[in-house]
């Protein structure tokens, strides 16, 4: 079956087609330059942009692909989690197209989207693996049975999400928004073992109790502290080397938590999804901890870890072939959708 895929939750408008497991075609239009003087999403001008990027992104994507309207058999929707003023767009569009073609609607869960893109690029995906989903929204590592019926939450972060840290980091040090690529760079020319930050959730009692779970709040005030310490003292901080110490920290708790999921649950795999999976370090981190153990990791390239309307297809193609049932046409976007909750029912 033909599928359309409609992304919306936050600042990028995607629309794609997949057909059977593979990709037609994927548009994405983004708002993410207007936020620069902000230093931060604007869920407004978000919204107003998804209005306008909707359709000129919807007629790139059927001309690339190479199919018409007509020739749709289901519609995907990002559902949630997400801003609701954005989802609204994106959820809006895809149920006037599904009732004017008269074909199902599946509103499914935005983050699983991010592991369900991964067949396009590397294949069939195995029934049971572990999730890595780091962005600038979300940090979580999930427990996938199945991933048209069963997904467990393991753990998440408790506070700032991985490229959320990145960003605050990167304005502490008056780098440009978003700041997470600026510390990336900087961090390669530093000196990991310069400035040793702590690990958030790695000891004592909160090593058993948030087993699967980050903290990066704490990182992010110590690294803070040690900027503020060094002025005082009347020296200059070494940006490189703080972006190296800090980074390493944040992938040291990602990387270690994801190939311990995976070692707990029986998985021989982790797929990595979300923009922070652009980071230098995460890959080479979590490859080399992950070999150790005979664990596959899978990251597909950039283009589909970042948000676009490719994972949403690919996740209602999942649900499709699985026989889920599609959604009611009146279901609501939800903004804090749980991620147990592969579609709207
Ligand atoms: P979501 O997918 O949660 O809706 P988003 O749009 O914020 O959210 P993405 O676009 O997937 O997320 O990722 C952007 C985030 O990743 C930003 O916080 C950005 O700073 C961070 N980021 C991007 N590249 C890097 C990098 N090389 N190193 C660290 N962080 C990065
Ligand atoms: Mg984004
Ligand atoms: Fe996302």
């Amino acid at each position: 079956p033909l599928i359309l895929g409609i992304e919306s939750t936050c600042d990028e408008t995607g629309v794609a087609l997949v057909r059977g497991g593979t990709l037609l075609a994927d548009r994405t239009a983004t708002s993410m330059d207007q936020y620069a003087r902000y230093g931060g999403i604007i869920p407004e001008i978000a919204s107003r942009a998804h209005l306008e990027s909707f359709l000129p992104t919807l007629e790139t994507a059927l001309e690339e692909a190479g199919v018409g309207l007509d020739e749709v058999d289901a519609i995907a929707v990002s559902a949630g989690p997400g801003l609701v003023g954005s989802l609204t767009v994106g959820i809006c569009a895809a149920k006037a197209l599904a009732t004017s073609l008269g074909v199902p609607i599946y509103g499914v869960n935005h983050v699983l989207g991010h592991l369900a893109v991964d067949e396009l690029v590397d294949g069939p995906l195995p029934q049971k693996f572990i999730g890595l989903v780091v962005s600038g929204g979300h940090s979580n590592l999930l427990l996938v049975n199945d991933l048209a019926t069963d997904v467990v939450e393991l753990g998440g972060t408790l506070d700032d999400a991985a490229g959320e840290a990145f960003d605050k980091v990167g304005r502490l040090l008056n780098l440009p928004y978003p700041g997470g690529p600026h510390v990336d760079r900087l961090s390669q020319q530093g000196d990991v073992n310069a400035i040793k930050f702590p690990r958030g959730l790695s000891a004592g009692k909160d090593k058993e109790r948030y087993k699967y779970d980050f903290s990066f709040s704490g990182l992010k005030t110590a690294v803070s502290r040690y900027v503020q310490g060094v002025a005082a003292r009347g020296e200059e901080i070494v940006p490189e080397d703080v972006c190296a110490g800090f980074s390493e920290a944040v992938n040291d708790s990602l990387t270690a938590k994801a190939v311990q999921a995976c070692l707990d649950h029986g998985c021989d795999t982790i797929i990595v999804g979300g923009g922070f999976s652009a980071n230098s370090r995460i890959r080479t981190l979590l490859n080399e901890r992950a070999a150790k153990h005979g664990i596959t990791v899978r990251i597909p390239p950039l283009r589909f870890c970042t948000d676009n309307g490719a994972q949403i297809a690919a996740m209602g193609s999942t649900l499709a072939r699985a026989g889920v049932k599609p959604s009611p046409l009146e279901f609501s976007p939800d903004s804090g959708m749980n991620l147990q909750q592969m579609s709207m029912q």
